[in-house]
C-alpha cells in the first residue's frame, strides 16, 4: 500500500508525462479526430509507457481517436510469448500479435560476429508497414524519448558529419505511413521510475544475443554525465532543436548565402558578426568543470 506521499509523487510524475506527451501531440498536430494509431509494443519501458500514457489521454482528449497495440513476435529464443497478450487482455484494449520469425532469416544471413540490427530492423520495419496496412492505421507511433532524439543527434554529428536525429513526426521511408513519436518530450528519468511504480511486465531486450551498440552506449554516457554534473543542459539542446538558424550554420541548401547583399539598414539584434557570441555559462568556468572524456576515438563505416 503506498503512502499518501508515495501516491501524490506518482500522481505527479503520470501528470508530468501526460503533459509532455500532450503538449508534443499538439505541437506536431500528431494525433486528428479519427486517426487509427498503431502503438508499437516491444515489451520495453518506453513503450508500455506510451501506450499507457495515450490510453490516459484518449479518455479526455476533445477528438475521437483509436488505439491498436501492435507487438511483433520475431521468434527470439526464450522470447515470453505470454506476457503481451495476458497485459493487454487485462487492459481491454484492441491489439494484435504478429508473428514473424524475422530472427532465422538475419541468423541466416548475418554472418558470425557481424552486427545483425541493420537487417533486424529492416525486416521489422516491413512487417509492421504492411501489419499497418492491414489494419487501416493512419499514425505508427513509436516509444522514443527526449533522451532518445539527443543521443542520435550527437551519433550522427560524431560518427555521421550530419546535424540530424529523430524528428517527432515524419513519413515513413516507403512513403506510405506517418510516424509518431509521442514521447518526443518525455525524459527518459521519468519514464524509469514510472514504469517501476506501473510494474510492466518488462521483456527483456537482449533475447536477440546481439551486443548494445556501443556508440550510443558512449553518447549516453556523456548526457547522463553532463545531466548530473551541469542541470539545466539537456533541457538546453534539446530547446535548441527547435529553435534552428539556418542563416548561422553552412548548409547552402538551407540558406541562400550565395546572394547576400549589404541592405545599408541596421538589422535588429543583427549579427555583430567580428565577436564571438559569449554565453553566461558558470558551470564551464567553476573549478569542478572538467571535460568530460567518456567517448573514446570510434572507427566510423
Ligand atoms: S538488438 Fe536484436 S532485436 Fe534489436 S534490432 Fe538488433 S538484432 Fe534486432
Amino acid at each position: 500500500m503506498a503512502t499518501p506521499k508515495a501516491q501524490y509523487n506518482a500522481n505527479k510524475l503520470q501528470k508530468r508525462l501526460r503533459n509532455a506527451v500532450g503538449r508534443a501531440i499538439a505541437d506536431f498536430n500528431m494525433i486528428e479526430d479519427g486517426d487509427r494509431v498503431m502503438v508499437c509494443l516491444s515489451g520495453g519501458k518506453d513503450s508500455y509507457t506510451m501506450l499507457e500514457i495515450l490510453g490516459s489521454l484518449q479518455k479526455s482528449a476533445p477528438i475521437h481517436f483509436d488505439l491498436v497495440a501492435v507487438n511483433l513476435d520475431q521468434k527470439q529464443p526464450g522470447f515470453p510469448e505470454d506476457v503481451l497478450p495476458a497485459y493487454l487482455d487485462s487492459l481491454d484494449i484492441e491489439y494484435k500479435i504478429v508473428e514473424e520469425d524475422t530472427y532465422s532469416i538475419v541468423k541466416d544471413k548475418v554472418p558470425e560476429g557481424k552486427t545483425t540490427c541493420s537487417l533486424c530492423s529492416r525486416l521489422r520495419r516491413g512487417v509492421l508497414y504492411r501489419t499497418a496496412k492491414e489494419l487501416g492505421i493512419t499514425k505508427i507511433a513509436l516509444g522514443h524519448h527526449r533522451d532518445d532524439i539527443l543521443e542520435t543527434l550527437f551519433l550522427n554529428m560524431f560518427f555521421g558529419g550530419k546535424l540530424k536525429s529523430m524528428p517527432p513526426k515524419l513519413v515513413s521511408d516507403n512513403g506510405e505511413h506517418v510516424v509518431i513519436r509521442p514521447l518526443a518530450y518525455c525524459r527518459e528519468k521519468d519514464i524509469i521510475p514510472f514504469a517501476e511504480q506501473k510494474q510492466f511486465p518488462i521483456i527483456p531486450c537482449n533475447l536477440c544475443g546481439s551486443q548494445e551498440n556501443l556508440q550510443r552506449k558512449q553518447v549516453k554516457a556523456m548526457l547522463n554525465e553532463w545531466d548530473k554534473r551541469f542541470p539545466g543542459r539537456i533541457e538546453t539542446m534539446f530547446r535548441a532543436m527547435q529553435n534552428v538558424v539556418p542563416s548561422h550554420l553552412a548548409d547552402p541548401s538551407l540558406f541562400d548565402f550565395a546572394t547576400i547583399k549589404a541592405t545599408g539598414t541596421p538589422v535588429e539584434n543583427g549579427d555583430t558578426a567580428f565577436d564571438r557570441e559569449s554565453f553566461e555559462d558558470t558551470s564551464m568556468t567553476s573549478p569542478e568543470f572538467q571535460p568530460v572524456q567518456t567517448l573514446d576515438v570510434v572507427e566510423v563505416r
